[in-house]
């Protein structure tokens, strides 16, 4: 943080931007066949890398690991991941049953979630289930609830082009109150899971809080496809 001193005539200050910060990454192929989901994992790994990129969110998955769970005899009975928002219950058994590593993100790639092959899920922490057929930009939406963003669905100030729209086959923008959300919100994982931010400053900055600790949601830096820097 910089001290401002903020005066009645132009100021500038200088900032040093922190180190990018890397992610390490565990996905978990759980429904073959393992060839074909590895590379549909990775290639949304590189979209969500790509979008994170675009929108500087200063954040990169490393190192990335792909551990195939395929011969698991396990597998088969979490082929069919339910509605996450059940809560651990339904989290739990793919750490014990599946696999988990502590301290990181890990993703499991599994047949149907909620009931739909191109779904996906996270638990607003260190997991995620994503469905066989989901779309490469679905993984960004659902690192976004990782970081602790909620939907933007109804929400004049934001389209199909953001990245925490619930039905979209177009996201990649994120703003820059959502980057300030993903970066200081206790919740995200970049500091509930990561600690890749000791001693900086955290918020509690929910979607609507427009405030000086927190900047609104649709606050933009740069513009995000129709929408104007504001
Ligand atoms: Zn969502």
């Amino acid at each position: 943080m910089v001290t401002t001193p903020w005066t009645s005539t132009n100021d500038s200050f200088d900032a040093n931007f922190r180190n990018t910060i890397a992610i390490p990454l565990t996905v978990w192929i759980v429904r073959g066949p393992f060839n074909d989901q590895r590379q549909h994992a990775i290639e949304a790994c590189i979209r969500t890398s790509a979008i994170w990129q675009n929108e500087r969110i200063g954040v990169i998955f490393s190192p990335f690991e792909i551990r195939d769970a395929t011969a698991d005899p396990q597998a088969a009975s979490h082929f069919a991941f339910p509605n996450g928002d059940l809560g651990d219950v339904v989290w739990a058994p793919l750490r014990t049953d599946i696999g988990f590593v502590a301290g990181r993100l890990n993703i499991y790639w599994v047949d149907t979630v909620n009931g739909a092959t191109t779904s996906g899920w996270s638990n607003f922490g260190n997991q995620i289930a994503m469905g066989r057929n989901s779309g490469d930009e679905l993984l960004s939406h659902e690192t976004g609830h990782a970081f602790s963003l909620t939907h933007v669905d109804g929400n004049a100030n934001f389209n199909q082009e953001n990245v925490m729209h619930s039905a979209s086959n177009t996201r990649q923008f994120l703003t820059e109150g959502q980057l300030f959300r993903a970066h200081v919100n206790t919740g995200s994982i970049l500091n509930a899971t990561y600690n890749a931010r000791p001693g900086e400053p955290t918020r509690s900055c929910n979607f609507s809080a427009n405030t000086a600790e927190c900047p609104a949601s649709q606050r933009r830096l740069w513009a995000d496809g129709g929408f104007p820097a504001n």
